[in-house]
């Protein structure tokens, strides 16, 4: 019997670091240049590869997005008709939960207004706030947005997550739908964005929808760039109106040298790394996923192209 492979594209991640991984799966991971049948290929792991890239092996059977945002796959006119996965890793989930912990913490802690008085020589005492008095609110309740939520809520923080489907979550409000989300920007003190790019998110915090939120508040974005109207951003950071901002994600990516938000001394940017995939503990899920595959089970973390996440 011939060998199945699954072929690999990403410019970002270790090709090296993925082959070993799925190996202690049982997976023969293959760059697509050293595969001399394409007919061996059965399965796909890629971040952002080339047009094309697929039509090249005939026999695919599964096509896994190296990463939990799909919009770049979900979207493109090239697809293969076959299932598509996302990572689901619980390390992903607790890198991202780390990383809107220390956002929300120092907006909460008042970090960058030490950190400005610093810059000055000030002794800037501004009282400590009990974090019960604090609202945050985490639209998109996935796997990392549920992650970071209860990551918050463990903190002592009021939490609130928004998405599209009503949820329960001890320890943390929940609310559903558009008619929801007004609520949810009056009320927080810091506003977190977790919501995929689909459809129906680009552009969703237009400067409109800016304005609800609450005077002063923080806003942290580890999602996509598109979900929310930048230069409405800009102009809100300027105004006071949001106080705050970290950002891990932009609209154009690398953020362009000429954006207004470099030289913003109440922002603080990070290159897109608020969490990745860690071969390690991810390859568990794609060596199950092809087990199900062949024994014609659900998959797990398969997306839905038609909703887009
Ligand atoms: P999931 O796909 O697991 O969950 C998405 C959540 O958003 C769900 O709760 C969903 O609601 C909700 N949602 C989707 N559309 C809407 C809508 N129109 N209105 C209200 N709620 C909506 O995502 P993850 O939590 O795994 O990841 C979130 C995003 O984080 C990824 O899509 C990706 O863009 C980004 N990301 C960023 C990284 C970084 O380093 N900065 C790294 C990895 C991911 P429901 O539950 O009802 O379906």
């Amino acid at each position: 019997m011939r060998p199945e492979l699954m072929v690999f594209y990403s410019a970002l991640d270790s090709f090296e670091a993925w082959r070993t991984a799925l190996a202690a799966e049982g997976v023969a991971l293959r760059q697509a240049d050293d595969i001399e049948d394409v007919g061996d290929v059965r399965q796909a792991l890629v971040w952002k590869p080339p047009h094309g890239f697929f039509a090249r092996f005939p026999n695919l059977g599964l096509v896994v997005n190296l990463g939990a945002g799909v919009d770049a796959l979900v979207g493109r006119d090239d697809l293969p008709d076959v299932p598509i996965t996302r990572l689901s890793d619980p390390k992903m989930a607790r890198m991202m939960a780390g990383y809107v912990l220390f956002a929300v913490l120092r907006h909460a802690r008042d970090i960058p207004a030490f950190e400005r008085a610093q810059r000055e020589g000030l002794w800037h005492y501004i009282h400590p706030r009990d974090p019960e008095t604090i609202s945050v609110g985490v639209l998109g309740l996935g796997e990392l947005g549920l992650a970071a939520a209860t990551e918050c809520a463990r903190q002592g923080f009021r939490v609130h997550g928004w998405s599209s489907s009503q949820k329960s979550i001890d320890g943390i409000e929940t609310s559903a739908g558009p008619d929801a989300l007004e609520a949810v920007l009056k009320q927080s003190d810091i506003l977190v964005c977790m919501l995929p790019q689909t459809a129906a998110t680009r552009g969703l915090l237009a400067a409109g929808r800016l304005a609800q939120m609450k005077r002063g508040a923080a806003f942290v974005n580890v999602s996509r760039g598109s979900i929310v109207d930048e230069p409405a951003l800009v102009e809100a950071l300027r105004s006071g109106h949001i106080a705050e901002a970290t950002l891990d994600v932009f609209a154009t990516e690398p953020l362009p040298p000429e954006s207004p938000l470099w030289r913003m001394e109440n922002v603080l940017i990070t290159p897109h790394l608020a969490s990745v995939a860690l071969p390690g503990s991810a390859a568990r899920q794609i060596g199950e996923n092809i087990r199900r595959l062949r024994a014609g089970e659900p998959l797990l973390g398969q997306v839905d192209p038609r909703r887009g996440y």
